[in-house]
């Protein structure tokens, strides 16, 4: 990454850990990375837990001031009304999320979210100042048949179509590639750089160079602490969004402290 983007490290646990386990695996994280001194500014955190954790995340960074940020693995495409099941972004506001994934390939698979619904979901962030972490990437066939980056772009303008340049400065976007997540398989540094560069060269086209540049573009898909320091030295990279490392305290406290 260049350093002019702070980098940042997010964590996305799934469905994993229920509230009492996100205040223990919070506690722990922040002690460890407290323990080393860990510089906040220079390298931000976040973590992404179930819904039903947020109030408990919530009670204990205020409660103990701690600068870990945390987000919403989703959010409702609508504000408020009878949409049975759905979290509005009022909600999580209020919770004091930062963040928001949108589009994650788990949602956008399992819950057939198409690209006009996360082009939607995208909105509900930013009406309620949450800052979207958009999800783009290809499966295993669309890379094989070298069409990745073609198809990562579209995802990218689709979801960016009603977006203007001043709310997409707010933007984070996480690269990952659907073959890479939960599978082990990393893609080489050179991949998450070749699409960091592509993501980046489209933004400058959809915007101007000086907001492409502004913008943070992640690497997600099978992070661990012995693979990040490799990735987030690409250029175009500057961060990274790890879900199976991240419910490790000790594991995702070394990813965050990639440096050392
Ligand atoms: P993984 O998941 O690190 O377990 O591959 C990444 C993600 O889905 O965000």
């Amino acid at each position: 990454g260049v350093y002019t983007r702070t980098p940042l490290i997010a964590g996305n646990w799934k469905m994993h850990m229920d509230h009492f386990q996100a205040v223990s695996l919070v506690q722990k994280l922040s002690w460890t990375l407290t323990d080393h001194d860990h510089d906040f500014d220079k390298v931000q955190v976040a973590v992404f837990p179930p819904f039903t954790d947020l109030r408990s995340v919530q009670t204990l960074t205020m409660a103990d001031k701690l600068e870990l940020t945390y987000g919403a693995q989703d959010v409702s495409q609508f504000d408020a009304g009878a949409y049975t099941g759905d979290i509005s972004g009022d909600f999580l506001k209020k919770l004091a999320c930062t963040y928001v994934l949108i589009g994650h390939s788990e949602r956008r698979s399992i819950h057939q979210e198409s690209d006009d619904v996360v082009a939607a979901k995208l909105q509900a962030a930013l009406r309620h100042d949450l800052t979207p972490i958009l999800c783009v990437g290809e499966g295993l066939e669309t890379r094989q048949a070298g069409q990745h980056v073609d198809f990562t772009l579209q995802q990218l303008r689709t979801a960016l179509q009603d977006v203007d340049a001043a709310a997409v400065a707010e933007l984070v976007i996480a690269y990952e590639p659907v073959w890479a997540i939960g599978t082990g398989e990393v893609a080489g540094p050179a991949d998450a750089q070749e699409m960091g560069a592509a993501i980046r060269q489209e933004l400058a086209a959809l915007y101007d160079t000086e907001t492409a540049q502004a913008i943070r573009v992640l690497y997600g898909g099978s992070v661990k602490a012995d693979n990040v320091a490799a990735i987030m030295r690409e250029r175009d990279i500057d961060g990274v969004l790890v879900g199976g490392a991240s419910l490790d305290d000790e594991e995702f406290a070394n990813i965050v402290r990639f440096e050392h």
